[in-house]
């Protein structure tokens, strides 16, 4: 008992220490609105400037913005990029290393939020979650300082929606193929909320079929003064019934036996998901008390498209406009709604992307598309293996792209040394010429003198989750398999580096130019709304918030 109660009162004590540090003239805003735009790179808001008048152009001019911030994890994908933006935490060690990975507890390959307990609501299938996270997040430390604090999630992506949310929202909404709108799983409720069933119900998905993506400014010139030609080399299509990858690109398919997938890729979806947030905010009490809300916002579909066409392209532009223009009017709504200074509304970015290769080069970088290469490593690793070691395929336990996992339990009934087998692969490694760094799993677990690709390694890594290998490619090297289309993951700068803007509350228009890190973002949003962050956070609190308002 009496242990509990200096717990408690340590609580109170650290939270009312957090608290003091806002300046006391800074009521906190009632509702923070984070927006994610999946594989929004910082560079686009001013390559692209001119052409924004909605929300790009508000955050980028009237907002605080910081040029230099940076995921820290090397594997730098959807999962873990939405999880370190709300729980200020590293993603490898807290479970999200990537976004599905091979659990060598469970001996297969994990989907990061899958959850085999709960079930989707309105469509047939397993059910996502938080439940495999160990950790919390902002939307938690809410709830626990304040119980009527209010937290939704909405999200194209099912893990993105769910890693924003944290352990316990109000509400984690995701847009479903199968349901052919936007759901969530028995986890979270035992229906699909009142809210969301209206929504769906008035903005059905199926006539979007057989339906032209346009441009959206008439002005085809400007799309090729910003984006150069429409048929650039290395784009993908986004269908099968295409045959080039141009303007208009229409939504084929029946939903009705196929699925609603393709939708995903199209810009329409980022538009629907904002108008979700905005009927969120409708038809509930977000925003309407002193008990400070969170809605966090992820618009997937410029992940998807940008995937095939590459962030250089007429559509990874249109599809900017088209955010710009919805984001534009649901910031003014939300301004109108509750005024500026009581909301606090932040744009940011789960992972940027590498231009397609072929943009690369035309820029002089060394950008090439080494799957062969790759497969031909793996090839070679494996028969030169099979000369030393009898049975070689049973020493692994999983070969992926990039990382191999060996089976601890063959190797110890076998008395073999994982590290002999790690200088194996390191010596068998060293002439291939894609390969710029190998981290092993005993460096990982043991880490010293780390170079800052294998600082980045150790923050997607986990010891039970993680591989033995990891071979890290050069930068600008493709190693999967597509010959068409871009791709992200890697620790460099273009896949790492995302925008970080703060628009409204106390936020004051100006840039700054110091390196941050998005593990900072959540407990900078925990230090303005007075809320207690739980110890061992990997971020701390950006200080051009706090102190200088
Ligand atoms: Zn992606």
């Amino acid at each position: 008992m009496r242990s509990r109660f200096w717990i408690i009162l340590a609580g109170v004590v650290c939270a009312a220490g957090v608290a003091l540090a806002v300046p006391k003239n800074a009521a906190p805003p009632r509702l923070v609105v984070v927006i994610v735009v999946d594989q929004l790179t910082p560079d686009l808001l001013d390559r692209l400037g001119p052409v924004f008048t909605g929300a790009f152009k508000t955050f980028r001019d009237r907002g605080l913005r910081f040029l230099q911030a940076r995921h820290d994890h090397a594997l730098t994908q959807t999962a873990p990029g939405h999880f370190v933006l709300l729980s200020g935490r590293h993603p490898g060690p807290a479970g999200v290393p990537a976004n599905e990975f091979y659990d060598r507890t469970e001996r297969r390959i994990v989907y990061s939020v899958e959850d085999r307990q709960s079930r989707i609501l309105g469509a047939d299938g397993r059910g996502a979650s938080y439940r495999n996270v160990q950790a919390t997040a902002l939307g938690d430390w809410m709830k626990e300082a304040d119980s009527q604090s209010l937290v939704y999630s909405v999200a194209g992506k099912d893990r993105s929606a769910v890693l924003l949310g944290g352990q316990r929202p109000d509400g984690a909404i995701w847009f479903h193929p199968q349901a052919g709108g936007f759901t969530t799983s028995t986890y979270y409720a035992d229906t699909i909320p009142k809210a969301v069933q209206i929504f769906n119900a008035r903005n059905r998905v199926e006539p979007f079929f057989g339906k032209d993506w346009q441009r959206a400014l008439k002005d085809e010139k400007l799309y090729r003064t910003y984006a150069g030609a429409d048929d650039a080399p290395g784009e993908n299509m986004i269908s099968r019934d295409e045959d080039s990858p141009v303007f208009p690109h229409r939504l084929t398919g029946r939903p009705a036996s196929d699925g609603f997938g393709a939708f995903m890729a199209f810009p329409w979806l980022d538009e629907l998901t904002v108008k979700l947030a905005r009927h969120l905010i409708e038809s509930t009490r977000i925003g309407l008390d002193d008990h400070p809300d969170l809605l966090a916002v992820s618009l997937s579909a410029f992940d998807v498209l940008g995937h095939a066409f590459g962030p250089n392209s007429q559509e990874a532009m249109d599809a900017a406009i088209r955010v710009d223009r919805e984001l534009g009017a649901f910031v003014q709504f939300v301004e109108q709604r509750f005024g500026r200074g009581r909301v606090l509304l932040v744009l940011t970015s789960d992972h940027g992307v590498m231009p397609l290769a072929e943009v690369c080069r035309s820029k002089g970088l060394p950008a090439a598309r080494v799957s062969a290469e790759v497969k031909a490593f793996r090839t070679r690793l494996f028969d030169e293996l099979e000369k030393k070691y009898e049975s070689a395929a049973r020493l692994f336990l999983f070969r992926g792209q990039e990382n191999i996992h060996f089976d601890h339990e063959e190797l110890a009934r076998r008395r073999i040394d994982p590290q002999d087998l790690y200088e194996e692969v390191r010596l068998l490694a060293s002439t291939e010429t894609w390969i710029a760094h190998i981290l092993d799993r005993e460096e990982l677990l043991h880490p010293r003198d780390l170079n800052p690709v294998g600082q980045q390694m150790l923050h997607s890594f986990h010891p039970e989750k993680g591989a033995d290998l990891y071979l890290i490619p050069k930068p600008y090297l493709i190693t999967q398999g597509a010959p068409r289309g871009a791709n992200h993951g890697s620790p460099y700068d273009y896949d790492a580096r995302v925008p970080l803007l703060f628009y409204g509350w106390q936020a004051a228009p100006k840039t700054a130019n110091r390196p941050v890190r998005t593990v900072d973002l959540a407990p900078t949003l925990a230090r303005i709304l007075g809320v207690a962050t739980p110890d061992g956070l990997d971020g701390t609190a950006l200080e051009e918030l706090i102190s200088e308002n």
